[in-house]
């Protein structure tokens, strides 16, 4: 259940409103429509924005529409997508879920999904071959559908469970935690926001995977895990952070 304005303030909004201090509002410049989102974010798992957006190029460059991707041979896209991870098994599905769609809505567009509630979007969305819980929110909430969804990647799992805020579990355990810690009156940009707040600006420059910074980190009154097992050296220099489409 989220909360709502008038109750007990979230904890979540305490790191938000930390992250925004040291690190600036993060807004969407540019957003894509939802199958040019779903055919980005498809590919983007497990590798590095700047590889999985060449990529992304690539398609849009060999393919004057997203309906011939549907068609190519999966060994084409394959070749096309080398360089992301597992590039067979995303081309595979990436053809299978647009072939799908093309299916169940008589054209290859998912504009109805604004229609819908978050949940039932989402569900919609998972049911197509390569996509879980992040691919789906990516589409949601970075997309011109602009709708409420939270994308947790590895980066926003991680801080998440350091700090406190999620207790063990995969990231869809993460997702309906933090949504639930989200209140009403955030919208699907301020989601947008935070997500790169807590990747980019948290995740990626003061608390990585190995060598959190906690010394420098705007966070540490309310971090579970503030200098434990790490060193708390302060950085003299934090990049602001700036935002893509995931
Ligand atoms: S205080 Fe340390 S462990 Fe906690 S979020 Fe900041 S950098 Fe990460």
């Amino acid at each position: 259940m989220q909360l709502s304005l008038g109750l007990a303030r979230s904890p979540l909004e305490s790191v938000r409103d930390a992250l925004l201090c040291e690190f600036g509002a993060q807004r969407p410049q540019a957003r894509m429509d939802p199958i040019s989102q779903l055919v980005k974010s498809s590919i983007s798992g497990r590798t590095q924005d700047a590889v999985s957006w060449n990529a992304f190029l690539c398609l849009r460059a060999e393919f004057k529409c997203w309906e011939d991707l549907a068609r190519a041979p999966v060994a084409a896209v394959a070749r096309i997508i080398q360089d992301v991870t597992f590039p067979g098994d995303k081309a595979r599905h990436l053809t299978t879920a647009l072939k799908m769609i093309e299916a169940k809505v008589g054209w290859l567009s998912l504009s109805h999904l604004k229609t819908l509630e978050v949940d039932q979007a989402r569900w919609e969305l998972q049911a197509l071959p390569g996509v879980g819980v992040k691919v789906a929110a990516c589409v949601l909430n970075f997309s011109d559908l602009a709708m409420r969804s939270l994308v947790v990647d590895t980066h926003v799992d991680r801080v998440a469970k350091r700090i406190g805020l999620v207790g063990s579990g995969d990231a869809t355990h993460t997702y309906h935690t933090l949504m639930s810690l989200s209140p009403d009156a955030w919208t699907a940009d301020d989601l947008f926001e935070l997500h790169w707040l807590m990747k980019r600006g948290l995740g990626q420059m003061l608390c990585p995977h190995e060598g959190p910074s906690c010394g420098a980190c705007p966070v540490r009154q309310m971090c579970a895990k503030a200098g434990v097992g790490h060193s708390a050296e302060v950085l003299a220099w934090r990049p602001r952070p700036s935002t893509s489409s995931g």
